[in-house]
């Protein structure tokens, strides 16, 4: 089972809620927490795994080889990203690796096969485990931008060795764009978080939109709950939505979240909780 947690918007607690979840269900199944939050990773705050190791995230990149390359252009011309610049009158192939997204069509194009692909490092893939829980990160290098690539490299890095009945909890990236889209592919459900604030609102319209492109089974987790902003729920009546859980706004919450603690660390009653939403998403991927 493939269980993404993301939401429209950063803030809404969305790692508190994915560690708290991917810990309890290790209390009774084989799970595996995956940090997909490659710009900004924090979950490990939150699960403080045994650190085993560390292997660096690498893409193709062209190189050339000037005993071949007559510096035709072709590869400039078929390049869609501008990332080569064939520099004729200086016998130069510039190439770009903040431009490039490692298609390897430059490659492919090549007249006099002048180009071939090395790895290029753009982040680290860490490896730990909690008792009965794996753990997953990738996290991007400064200023890299192939933040897509990255979350698909470790998405297949986590599916090698699964346990029998593993259980998978994707941390997404905030957002609705391409990362999030690409945290969320081939997943079994989507759980959305979100806040009863109008900024919560906007964002988890955007998300219920592409989710619903998606064609995925999905819920939403309404974090700091609290009486007086109707709008939420009256949104997700309309448009029909399940709401697994809502989790209060309390002083204590948000004080043990400071202090990196899941919310089973802060009362052993939120394991049978979380049991529970899995069974409820079980039911439902199943029907
Ligand atoms: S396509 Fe090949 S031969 Fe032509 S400029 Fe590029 S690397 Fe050189
Ligand atoms: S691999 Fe693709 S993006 Fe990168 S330089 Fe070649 S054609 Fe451009």
């Amino acid at each position: 089972m493939k269980i993404t947690v993301t939401s429209g918007k950063g803030g809404t607690g969305k790692t508190l809620i994915s560690t708290s979840l991917a810990l309890s269900l290790s209390k009774k199944y084989p799970t595996t927490y995956i940090d997909l939050d490659v710009e900004e990773p924090n979950g490990y705050i939150f699960i403080k795994p045994d650190i085993q190791k560390k292997e660096p995230i690498t893409l193709p990149f062209p190189k050339v080889d000037y005993d071949k390359c007559n510096f035709c252009g072709v590869c400039q011309e078929v390049c869609a990203y501008n990332a080569i610049a064939v520099l004729s009158f200086n016998n130069e192939v510039k190439i770009f690796p903040e431009l490039c997204k490692s298609c390897g069509n430059c490659v492919l194009n090549c007249p006099e096969k002048a180009m071939f692909e090395v790895p290029r490092e753009i982040g680290t893939l860490t490896y730990g485990k909690r008792e009965n829980l794996k753990f997953f990160e990738g996290k991007l290098n400064i200023s890299e931008v192939t933040t897509t690539s990255a979350i698909r490299i470790v998405k297949k890095k986590s599916l090698e060795d699964i346990r029998d009945g593993e259980i998978l909890i994707y941390d997404s990236p905030p957002g609705a764009s391409c990362p999030m889209v690409e945290a969320s592919k081939g997943g079994d459900y989507i759980i959305l978080i979100t806040e009863p604030t109008p900024f919560g609102l906007f964002d988890l319209r955007i998300a219920v939109g592409v989710v619903k492109g998606l064609n995925k089974k999905f819920g939403v987790i309404i974090n700091k709950e609290m009486e007086g902003f109707d709008e939420l729920y009256e949104y997700l009546k309309k448009e029909n939505i399940k709401v697994l859980l809502k989790i209060p706004f309390e002083r204590r919450i948000a004080e043990s979240y400071s202090k990196g603690k899941t919310l089973s660390e802060i009362d052993k009653e939120w394991e049978d909780i979380f049991l529970n939403l899995y069974n409820q998403i079980l039911e439902e991927v199943n029907d």
